[in-house]
């Protein structure tokens, strides 16, 4: 699902998944509804769902600061840090490329609860200095505050690999040993054993009435994901490392032109070739791609007065030479998203790399190693 940027810290994009406002809704009815006039008898039910969704939001920004926390270290040491994206269980800082050494994911891994533990402890001397007249709803603020932040903290260092408590197992295997590939799929197997571990202890809580424990199945389902994913990327960029595109290739494509119509495109392109996606040419040069997908988004009635230009997807990320390293382009949240890029040959042909093709390397050359 595509986020949604709602602006940038420090320099990096902020964005939020569309089903992160429902989070943010349900805390703030749940806390309205029963936390606060637990809390505070006799607060109006306005201030109860006031202060309910203002907890949600200074979660958030907990949560932001954790993953801030993450994003600075990285780019101290170097990683460069596409988004900040909020989802369902909490934040991710999306990095550009992956830490060099053991050392360096330990420094990134730890940086996130380093920054939660900070925010633990302002609340919990802001609990402590609170006078005794101080109003109940304010206390429960606070308290609440102390509470999540806390458990944050504690989830997040559950040696779980891909949560931060795994990463720093990884990189402490990854320090020992030397070797990446054996710390991955060590820090991975410890991941899924947690994994399987919270999905059963979640089905048993909430069959004994603790719903919650629902909430706990669910991130057990998605740390075994999760770990499975962490794997198969690095096994990817193993094959992949120092291999250029433009083997992946086959030059030249059929291209379309900025300025024909969508209708146009169909008629000459789409329907005769049966090919998904074009390179886009503009005054002789590769300005972007255009697929069934881009086709389909414009209604048939205005087909003829849309240019390709217009429906085309014209990231430069997407745009690559043929001596590109297919390991860096794997990485590109761009080309994970849209699945296909342009490859310009140093001859000027013009061709399509998808992951489609990618994949089907992959495999031929885990056959070859084997
Ligand atoms: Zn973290």
């Amino acid at each position: 699902m595509r986020s949604i940027r709602i602006g940038r810290l420090a320099g990096i994009p902020i964005g939020f998944q569309p089903l992160w406002l429902a989070i943010v809704a349900l805390i703030a009815w749940s806390l309205g509804a029963a936390y606060y006039p637990d809390r505070a008898p006799g607060i109006a039910p306005l201030a109860a769902y006031a202060l309910g969704l203002l907890s949600a939001l200074l979660l958030f920004a907990s949560i932001l600061l954790h993953e801030l926390g993450h994003s600075l270290v990285a780019r101290r040491h170097g990683v460069e840090i596409e988004e900040i994206d909020l989802w369902l269980l909490g934040g991710v800082a999306r990095m550009k490329g992956q830490p060099r050494t053991g050392g360096d994911e330990l420094r990134f891994a730890i940086a996130g609860p380093a920054v939660t533990l900070a925010i633990v402890v302002v609340f919990g001397l802001v609990a402590l200095a609170l006078p005794a007249s101080t109003p109940d709803a304010i206390v429960a603020l606070v308290g609440y505050q102390l509470f999540v932040n806390a458990a944050i903290l504690v989830f997040n260092l559950l040696p779980a690999f891909p949560l931060d408590g795994g990463r720093v197992a990884r990189a402490a295997i990854w320090m020992r040993s030397g070797d990446l590939q054996r710390a991955t799929a060590l820090a991975a197997q410890i991941g899924r054993g947690f994994g399987y571990l919270m999905i059963g202890l979640g089905v048993f809580g909430a069959a004994a009435g603790a719903f919650g424990g629902l909430w706990l199945a669910v991130v057990g389902v998605f740390v075994i994901v999760a770990a499975k994913a962490e794997e198969g990327g690095l096994r990817v960029r193993t094959a992949f490392e120092g291999r250029e595109a433009g083997r992946f290739v086959s030059f030249p494509a059929v291209t379309a032109s900025a300025e024909i119509s969508v209708e146009q495109a169909v008629e000459r392109l789409f329907v005769p070739y049966r090919y998904t996606a074009y390179p886009v040419i503009e005054a002789g040069r590769p300005v972007g791609l255009i697929d069934a997908s881009h086709v389909e988004r414009v209604p048939p009635a205005r087909r003829a007065t849309t240019t390709v230009r217009d429906a085309a997807i014209l990231d430069p990320e997407l745009l690559i030479g043929e001596h590109q390293d297919v390991a860096e382009l794997l990485e590109r949240p761009a080309f994970q998203r849209v699945g296909r890029a342009v490859v310009h040959s140093d001859r000027g042909e013009v061709g399509v790399i998808s992951i489609t093709d990618v994949n089907r390397a992959l495999r031929a050359i885990e056959l070859s190693s084997r």
